[in-house]
């Protein structure tokens, strides 16, 4: 009898269990913000996006960062010291990956990411060493707030192909998180046709890119982000972007459209 009671109590407690699970399984879902850049330009490092980042992360009392990217040759500390700084205004610890033994179980534990910009190849280069690509893939699709600037936007993409950093060094893939279907052009900067300069535009580049690629590419300026709640990807900021697809003239996207369904 007694043991009865309690093997219906155990049932009972693991349905809640499973159901709790469940309902956490539905709510998760992706949450990031997506920024063309950390900085304007005049402005100190992410201070336009800092009443965004408030909301974004307020259920977080600590972030992890990211540093992998190295802007300039900076070394991890300094630039978790400038992200912290920029992160204190909002009262939002901010520990580095590379403060924790295991970078994994540091992606897996973390309440909220941000990794920074800096060399696209180097960042992807230094995921791959540490094996943390799924992990940080996973974190996001579990609905680990995320927030990326430039190249820690770029990896977002399915590739880092239309990236405009230089290949300082070989990464052992192109592939990255695919948290939106399809790829990114940060900074985006629109030809000035007063310049006497002969080199490629980014909308020529990225016309060379659709040679052999049918992923488009959105080209994001800077004050640009993409949102991502779920499934839905909305474009935020001021300005417009540039839309670059297969085959087609580029078009111009409003800030506030909806392109949950480019692909
Ligand atoms: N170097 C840029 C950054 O992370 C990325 C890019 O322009 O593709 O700031």
């Amino acid at each position: 009898m007694l043991i009865n009671k309690v093997t219906r109590f155990q049932i009972r407690k693991l349905e809640n269990n499973v159901t709790l699970n469940a309902l956490n399984t539905t709510l998760k879902m992706k949450n990031c913000i997506i920024a063309s850049t950390s900085t304007l330009y005049g402005g100190d490092y992410l201070d336009y996006i800092l009443p965004e980042l408030s909301e974004h992360f307020k259920n977080c009392k600590t972030i992890l960062f990211i540093p992998y990217a190295q802007p300039s040759g900076i070394s991890y500390e300094e630039y978790t010291n400038k992200v912290a700084a920029a992160f204190d205004n909002i009262n939002i610890v901010v520990k580095g990956i590379h403060e924790f033994e295991s970078p994994k179980a540091a992606i897996d534990q973390a309440e909220g990411i941000f990794t920074g910009g800096g060399n696209t190849f180097l960042l992807v280069f230094q995921l791959y060493k540490n094996n943390v690509m799924d992990a940080l893939a996973n974190a996001i699709k579990n609905g680990t707030p995320y927030l990326g600037t430039s190249a820690g936007s770029n990896i977002c993409g399915l590739t880092i192909q239309t990236t405009n950093d230089m290949p300082i060094i070989y990464p052992p893939n192109f592939q990255t998180l695919g948290i939106i279907p399809f790829n990114l052009n940060p900074h985006y900067l629109d030809a000035d046709l007063q310049l006497k300069h002969n080199g490629e535009t980014r909308e020529t580049r990225i016309k060379e890119y659709h040679q052999f690629n049918t992923v488009p590419v959105l080209g994001l300026r800077e004050g640009s982000w993409l949102e991502v709640k779920g499934e839905k990807i909305t474009l935020k900021g001021s300005l417009s972007a540039r839309l670059f697809r297969q085959n087609k003239n580029p078009e111009e996207i409003a800030s506030g459209s909806d392109l949950s369904d480019l692909k």
